[in-house]
């Protein structure tokens, strides 16, 4: 058979990986070798894995896979943690550099279904360019974290944003997806929505997930909320709109109730009622105005980190 002339490379982001980041090594080289002895890939094919300021002996560890598979391993290391959205990015645009065909991203954790790689790169062959992974269900989440993503999900549907739910960062991006990628330089990027937005031939794929076998999940309450604000300003100005619809209302609103006293005084004479109703709106609108201002102020925290201009992240190191 000859050879394909598919180069795939694999990105992983790892924080804090050591307990799995080798036996992930190890499982995708031989997912890669049995698509490579399909002639699907080319031999070329690589694994990269960014080392998102890992505290641990991830980078020692990678280091050490590089010396064992040589090319087939590579790896790139931040200065820093800056978040697994960075490192997806980073992932990407140096694979780009480095030389690729198509890129697959999946956790560490390989929590993902290895084996739909191939079903990936199939699809990529009969022309996607994008091939999302969308997860069958969510039984490995923790209750808050399933049904805060179901929100998320409604929430940016509702918001103008069509990405359907439980979709991952699983998922193929073709070389023409990481020229379009480059292009962008805003720091804020949310890749779902991103992927979803830019408009190339994407295909979906259904994967089952597992619990993670070792080590601890690096998302939090607080880190969740983040990418998800990240996620809705970076791709919907919906919200300010409704606070200005919001605010039309409330002045018609406050125009009838105006009306209101004014005959109450006149008419029925019977003024010094209605304190509790002056309370409540007092709290009323005083917590509507200071949630609107919360919202202003999330969009106004982007521009502030787009204008500052900062790189996305710090590269300390990269063996190829
Ligand atoms: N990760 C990262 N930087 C971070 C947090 C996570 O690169 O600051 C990586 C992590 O090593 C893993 C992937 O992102 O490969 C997904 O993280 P995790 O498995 O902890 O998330 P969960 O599966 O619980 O959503
Ligand atoms: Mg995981």
């Amino acid at each position: 058979m000859s050879e394909n002339k598919t180069r795939l490379a694999i990105i992983i982001p790892c924080y804090n990986e050591e307990l799995v980041v080798k036996s992930t090594v190890e499982t995708l080289l031989k997912v890669m070798d049995s698509i490579i002895s399909k002639g699907k890939i080319s031999k070329e094919s690589y694994i990269y894995l960014i080392d998102d300021g890992s505290k641990d002996r991830t980078w020692e560890i990678i280091t050490e896979l590089h010396k064992v598979f040589g090319k087939r391993v590579k790896g790139t290391k931040f200065i820093r943690n800056y978040g697994n959205q960075k490192a997806l990015i980073a992932g990407l645009l140096g694979v780009k550099h480095i030389g690729c065909d198509c890129v697959i991203s999946i956790d560490a954790d390989l929590q993902q279904d290895e084996n739909a790689i191939e079903v990936f790169i199939d699809e990529y062959h009969k022309g996607a360019d994008i091939v999302s992974g969308i997860r069958k269900d969510r039984k490995t989440d923790s209750f808050f974290k399933k049904y805060s993503a179901l929100c998320f999900y409604k929430l940016m549907n509702i918001l103008g944003v069509k990405i359907p739910p439980n979709h991952s960062d699983f998922r193929l991006v073709s070389y023409k997806g990481l020229e379009i990628l480059e292009k962008y330089s805003e720091a804020g990027l949310f890749l779902r929505g991103f992927f979803h937005e830019i408009g190339l031939k994407t295909s979906y794929i259904h994967f089952d997930v597992k619990p993670r076998a070792l080590g601890k999940s690096k998302f939090n309450f607080l880190s969740l909320t983040s990418l998800a604000l990240n996620g809705i300003t970076a791709f919907s100005i919906v919200p300010l709109r409704i606070i200005a619809v919001t605010g039309v209302l409330t002045v018609c609103g406050s125009c009838l109730l105006a009306v209101d006293v004014i005959i109450e005084k006149y008419i029925f004479h019977n003024t010094p009622s209605g304190w509790a109703t002056l309370v409540f709106l007092l709290a009323f609108f005083g917590g509507l105005q200071l949630f609107c201002l919360g919202i202003i102020g999330e969009y106004l925290g982007q521009i502030f980190n787009e204008v500052k201009a900062r790189p996305r992240y710090i590269i300390e190191k990269e063996i190829i």
